[in-house]
């Protein structure tokens, strides 16, 4: 019996798109560097809005990175609280930070209908429980200021007895709350319900790189196990791999944080 040890995304991969290494030098209006979710969805947009031609640069194989080894749930949400997040960074940036991530939904929807892979996400009703009253408080405070912000499709469904009085909140008896969960555990006091879905990243962004290449054959090029070795930015923008340059007027880096290039000439920080 042969056993998979790898990612069980990666592993439902049928892919026989031959990978092309960038062997020379070329140019384009955009360049995107990194071929996960972040990068596909990137080049799906611009190629869909603009009429900019684009070259994907990625280091290893196209959602071979985090895009294949996650753990598949998505979600509309910070892993930092509001105000945390807007201490740092201010309440507005915050609040359309908010926005755009709920406004995913439809973007992923969108990607969805184009690619033709409705089935790569399953769509669920996320919940999250908590059997700490203050917990449950703090947690419709929270949901107060993403509904205050126009970003909420998160409801509180609490059980009154335990919390007392919270506004705001979807009231529910201890069997009800024990239901949503799906358990017979009645400790519980308050969940968050919120739209959530599994869905395989690698299948989808795979079926964006095929999508686009056969979408838009002369605006649009993938090259890779081509490492960005050095990106020098100026009036023009120019991206090294070890074989060949790619000249053009902006790039946007997708690399999921890792740098791992030398950056020449940049006027902001990177
Ligand atoms: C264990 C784990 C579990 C997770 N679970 C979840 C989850 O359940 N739900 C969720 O939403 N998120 C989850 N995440 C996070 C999610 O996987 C990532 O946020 C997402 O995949 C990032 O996509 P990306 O395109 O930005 O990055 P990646 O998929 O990592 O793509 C970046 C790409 O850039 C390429 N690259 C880097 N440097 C260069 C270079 N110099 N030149 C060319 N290419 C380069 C890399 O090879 C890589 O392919 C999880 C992550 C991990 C690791």
């Amino acid at each position: 019996m042969t056993v998979w040890k790898g990612s069980p995304w990666i592993f439902q991969l049928e892919r026989d798109r031959p990978a092309t290494v960038l062997e020379d030098n070329e140019s384009a209006d955009t360049i995107v560097i990194g071929g996960g979710i972040a990068g596909l969805a990137t080049a799906f947009y611009v190629l869909r809005d603009t009429d900019r031609e684009v070259v994907l640069l990625e280091a290893d194989l196209v959602a071979h990175g985090a895009t294949g080894h996650n753990a598949g749930q998505a979600v509309a949400a910070m892993e930092r609280r509001f105000d945390d997040i807007a201490g740092e960074l201010g309440e507005e940036k915050v609040a359309q930070g908010y926005r755009e991530i709920q406004s995913g939904w439809e973007r992923l929807e969108e990607v969805l209908e184009s690619t033709g892979r409705h089935g790569d996400l399953l769509r669920v009703r996320g919940v999250a429980a908590t059997d700490s009253p203050e917990t449950a408080h703090s947690l419709i405070k929270e949901m107060e200021r993403w509904k205050a912000v126009g970003a909420a499709r998160t409801e509180v469904a609490v059980v009154k007895e335990m919390t007392g009085p919270v506004e705001g909140a979807m009231e529910v008896d201890a069997d009800r709350l024990a239901d949503l969960l799906g358990t017979i555990d009645r400790r519980y006091v308050a969940a968050l319900c919120a739209p959530s879905g599994v869905l395989n990243a690698t299948l989808l962004t795979e079926a964006m790189a095929e999508h686009l290449l056969s979408t838009y054959p002369d605006r649009f090029r993938i090259y890779e196990k081509s490492r960005v070795r050095r990106l020098r930015l100026g009036d023009e923008v120019a991206a090294s791999t070890e074989r060949g340059t790619v000249i053009a007027d902006n790039v946007v880096l997708c690399t999921n944080g890792y740098l791992g290039m030398g950056i020449e000439a940049c006027q902001v920080p990177v």
